[in-house]
């Protein structure tokens, strides 16, 4: 009996998950609605300000809803948001069970929903599959549960841990199909962001590239002094908006100068970039998440100030070798070993010729 409930979520999971890089900042869920058996309706929500995934399943089900069953990635909405509450939608269909994977992950609200369905009479049972509808969106709930946007770093290094030549030279290290992992997981967050440094040495365009296209993340430059080239792709080739964060001294003509209908220049009050206060104003402005490309500069401030959530590194199996050559965290360093930032590795799995191994920040 169990294993029926479980496939349904499963399908339920399986639509949510295909929705990768475009619900922000809304979270990805899916629906499914079965009646004696038989699948009535399905849904995945995707796109903010659209349809939330009940409402499509409930729809493709009509009549039938009425005494159905219901799975549900994530509890239902209580609350008027750009749509209206699809708790009240489930109950005036008529389901009469519903499965709910998971609680809304924002304190505030979380059991709400769950609530109301239960005061209408619904029988409802909550947490099954429970951790693999919770990773669906780590983006979500991390924002939910701590209004900072999750920030991912990435590198892509030799086997020796570097980044590039004596001389500086960086292109490139890692093959084809890490490269292209790398589009998929700008794809998936709202932000990426680099160092200014990057933007001289290498003039990147920060856009997703993807057989079928795909989502651009908005750019962030981080530049106290706005020295950023004018002939930069990410100022001239209008694909993105182009965030770039300066420090308090730089004066408004420069600023004026620079900003367009895709550029935006934030000069923060302080004259440097404090990280935390950083991620605080890019929620502000509805960031959710952030894929940290360097370069080591930029790494070392991040790690400095543990402000990141998970670490992607791309192991190359060549070896660069020499002292000078740069490795994936720049900064001072540390002098003793319980200084260190400890990670726990939760993934690792070759991409071509590369392995990708995936750690996340330990808490607390
Ligand atoms: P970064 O790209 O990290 O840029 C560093 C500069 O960013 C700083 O000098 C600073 O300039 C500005 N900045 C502003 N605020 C901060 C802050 N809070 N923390 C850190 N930096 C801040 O420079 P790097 O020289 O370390 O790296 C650039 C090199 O890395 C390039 O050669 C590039 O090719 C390589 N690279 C390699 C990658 C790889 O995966 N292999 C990925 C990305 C880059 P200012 O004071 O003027 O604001
Ligand atoms: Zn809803």
């Amino acid at each position: 009996m169990m294993e029926q409930e479980v496939r349904y979520m499963k399908l339920a999971i399986d639509m949510a998950k295909q929705m990768v890089g475009q619900t922000s900042p809304n979270p990805k869920v899916g629906a499914v609605v079965v009646r004696d058996g038989e699948i009535v309706g399905i849904g995945a929500h995707m796109k903010a300000g659209e349809d939330h995934a009940e409402v499509h399943a409930l729809n493709m089900a009509g009549d039938k809803a009425n005494g159905a069953t219901m799975f549900v990635t994530l509890e239902p909405c209580s609350h008027f948001g750009k749509t209206p509450p699809c708790a009240n939608l489930v109950i005036d269909r008529g389901i009469s069970r519903i499965y709910v994977a998971t609680l809304d992950p924002n304190p505030v609200v979380a059991g709400r929903g769950v609530e109301r369905l239960k005061q209408a009479g619904i029988d409802v049972h909550i947490g099954l599959l429970e951790e693999e509808a919770t990773e669906l969106n780590p983006f979500f709930n991390h924002f939910m549960k701590t209004s900072l946007p999750y920030v991912t770093l990435k590198a892509a290094s030799s086997l020796d841990g570097k980044t590039a030549t004596t001389t500086g030279e960086s292109k490139w290290i890692t093959g084809e199909e890490a490269r292209r992992d790398v589009h998929h997981s700008r794809q998936e967050h709202d932000a990426i962001l680099v160092g200014v440094q990057t933007i001289i040495e290498d003039d990147p365009q920060l856009t997703t590239r993807l057989p079928f296209g795909g989502k651009n993340p908005t750019r962030i430059i981080l530049d106290t002094h706005l020295r950023i080239p004018r002939s930069a792709k990410v100022l001239n080739d209008r694909e993105a908006q182009t965030l770039i964060i300066t420090g308090s001294q730089v004066a408004m003509d420069q600023i004026e100068e620079i900003q367009s209908e895709y550029v935006q220049v934030i000069k923060l009050e302080a004259e440097s970039i404090q990280i935390r206060s950083l991620l605080e104003r890019m929620a502000t402005i509805g960031i959710t998440s952030i894929y940290v490309e360097g370069g080591a500069t930029v790494h070392a401030s991040f790690v400095k100030e543990r402000c990141f959530q998970q670490l992607i590194t791309y192991l190359a199996p060549k070896i660069i070798g020499g002292f000078t050559s740069p490795s994936i965290i720049g900064g001072a360093g540390i002098k003793y070993m319980d200084e260190a930032v400890d990670l726990q590795t939760i993934s690792f799995e070759q991409i071509g010729d590369d392995l990708k191994i995936v750690s996340v920040l330990k808490e607390g």
